[in-house]
């Protein structure tokens, strides 16, 4: 049986860097070495790489540990608004939800706006009459609040009055959204991202990861990409689709468009954030300007590897 599928997953990037119990940490390593092996069953069984990063995605919104789905951090008002976003790479086949509540798992939806409408991006309340539309049930309210997220809003609100630029621990505290890429055994590629966004986020903020070609990409002629960090940097340099044209229009591979990729990031807006990429032959690579980026993956079926 062909065994070369590919397949990478992150829980954020910055998310780490200021932890410093080892302990905590492993704990966030388990549970994506957990995701990624369910993952490599799913493509070794044969299942294409939409459905893979879908699963894996849904997996890690699932975990409170992540900011997405269950565990996602609050906005200004303490609410949980959240974004998420699809591709497949076969067609450039897209779905997307954003700033939506009540929906336990985002990036499943994504999938229906994706497969069961003829738009892309679906927002807010016409989004949940979508959901409800294709049969979903809505979430209440409690599921998705962590004490550690609620502790973590009061931070940012005493930060935001204290100080108007922010500490470094401020900016760690940020981010911790999750993403999936997939090469499947047929060579098809696929994308997901889903996020809570940034703790303390206006009300109505839609960051990069719903942004098709700025939080996620996948073409199976170039690669899957899936973007964290401060969304607003990534919308500004387009950011996985830059990544897809340097892959597809340079013949760079993963490794080179990720380097490449960071350093514009960095240039150009001094972005702060990571990546993780497949490309077309399955070769993975990740990269970050932050100082940890919580992710791990399997290339051409292997060891399955984690870092942060
Ligand atoms: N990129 C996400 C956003 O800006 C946040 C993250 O990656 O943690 O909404």
């Amino acid at each position: 049986m062909q065994q070369n599928y590919s397949l990478m997953v992150h829980g954020g990037a910055g998310a780490l860097d200021h932890v410093s119990d080892d302990r905590v940490a492993v704990r966030y390593l388990e549970s994506i070495r957990v995701v990624l092996e369910h993952g490599r069953e799913t493509l070794a069984r044969g299942a294409t790489a939409v459905e893979a990063v879908e699963q894996c995605a849904s997996l890690l919104e699932d975990d409170p540990l992540f900011n997405a789905g269950c565990g996602s951090v609050l906005n200004e008002n303490g609410k949980v608004e959240m974004d998420a976003g699809i591709m497949d790479g076969r067609d450039l086949a897209a779905g997307a939800v954003a700033a939506v509540g009540n929906i336990a798992n985002p990036v499943q939806l994504a999938r229906l706006v994706m497969d069961g409408s003829e738009h892309v991006l679906l927002i807010s309340e016409g989004a949940l009459r979508f959901a409800q539309h294709c049969g979903i049930k809505l979430t209440p309210d409690h599921y998705f609040f962590t004490p550690e997220r609620i502790k973590q809003l009061e931070q940012a609100r005493l930060r935001g009055r204290m100080m108007l630029d922010h500490d470094e621990e401020g900016e760690a505290q940020k981010y911790g959204t999750i993403g999936a890429v997939a090469r499947d055994r047929d060579g098809n590629l696929a994308a997901a991202t889903s996020t809570g966004g940034i703790v303390n986020k206006r009300s109505g903020r839609v960051g990069d990861s719903p942004v098709i070609g700025a939080g996620v990409y996948a073409d199976n002629t170039s690669c899957a990409v899936s973007a964290t960090g401060y969304g607003e940097d990534f919308m500004r340099t387009v950011f996985a689709k830059t990544l897809a044209d340097f892959v597809e229009f340079r013949d760079a591979d993963a490794r080179t468009a990720v380097d490449q990729g960071l350093r514009l990031l960095r240039r150009k807006v001094s972005g702060r954030g990571g990546v993780i990429c497949i490309d077309r032959a399955g070769r993975c690579a990740s990269g970050m300007t932050t100082k940890k980026m919580i992710h791990g993956w399997i290339e051409h079926g292997g060891e399955t590897l984690c870092r942060f």
